[in-house]
């Protein structure tokens, strides 16, 4: 028995979360597979709140997306309050100020509130010198120094890289 999309009065066959190819398509694009009956509402759907938003949705879901690879691919994801409701994004974040982007503030975090901010193509390209995978040189020589007793504190000076990431490295939650 193939299943029926569950938007009320719609007959078409289930393709994905429930719904069909249609109404699918207006979920991930607008967040509501209502989108242009009541989703159109919020009038912010060609924003560039709304841009970010649905380019945040292809990064980490979209396997097929360029940049899927270093999103969705490595595990980052985008938490549940945000993935369904452009609202609920555009409410935690506020306008995006211009010439600003959505930036993770843990490279490694997921898109959430606690993790997100608008910042500037600088300060996220420095977060991404800071995360860029080298191999594994660089989490080699932190675990020698943090073998050799130094403290994470100067590990990070010396290596210029934030302290969370040598403490994750020296626990192996990254770069393993
Ligand atoms: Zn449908």
């Amino acid at each position: 028995m193939t299943k029926q999309c569950s938007v009320e009065r719609c007959e078409n066959k289930v393709h994905s979360r429930g719904l069909c190819i249609k109404h699918y398509d207006k979920w991930w694009r607008y967040g509501s597979p209502l989108a242009g009956t009541e989703t159109l509402k919020h009038g912010m759907t060609k924003t560039r709140e709304h841009e970010s938003w649905l380019s945040m949705k292809q990064r980490c879901y979209n396997i097929k997306g360029p940049d899927y690879k270093n999103y969705g691919g490595r595990g980052i994801k985008v938490c549940a309050r945000w993935r369904t409701s452009f609202i609920n994004f555009y409410e935690d974040m506020g306008p995006k100020p211009e010439d600003l982007t959505l930036e993770r503030i843990d490279n490694n975090g997921n898109y959430e509130p606690d993790n997100c901010k608008w910042a500037t193509y600088t300060e996220q390209a420095r977060n991404r010198r800071n995360n860029v995978i080298y191999g594994m040189e660089i989490p080699n020589k932190i675990r020698q120094m943090n073998t050799a007793g130094l403290p994470s504190d100067l590990i990070s000076e010396k290596l210029g890289l934030s302290s969370h990431i040598i403490g994750s490295i020296i626990e192996k939650r990254s770069w393993v």
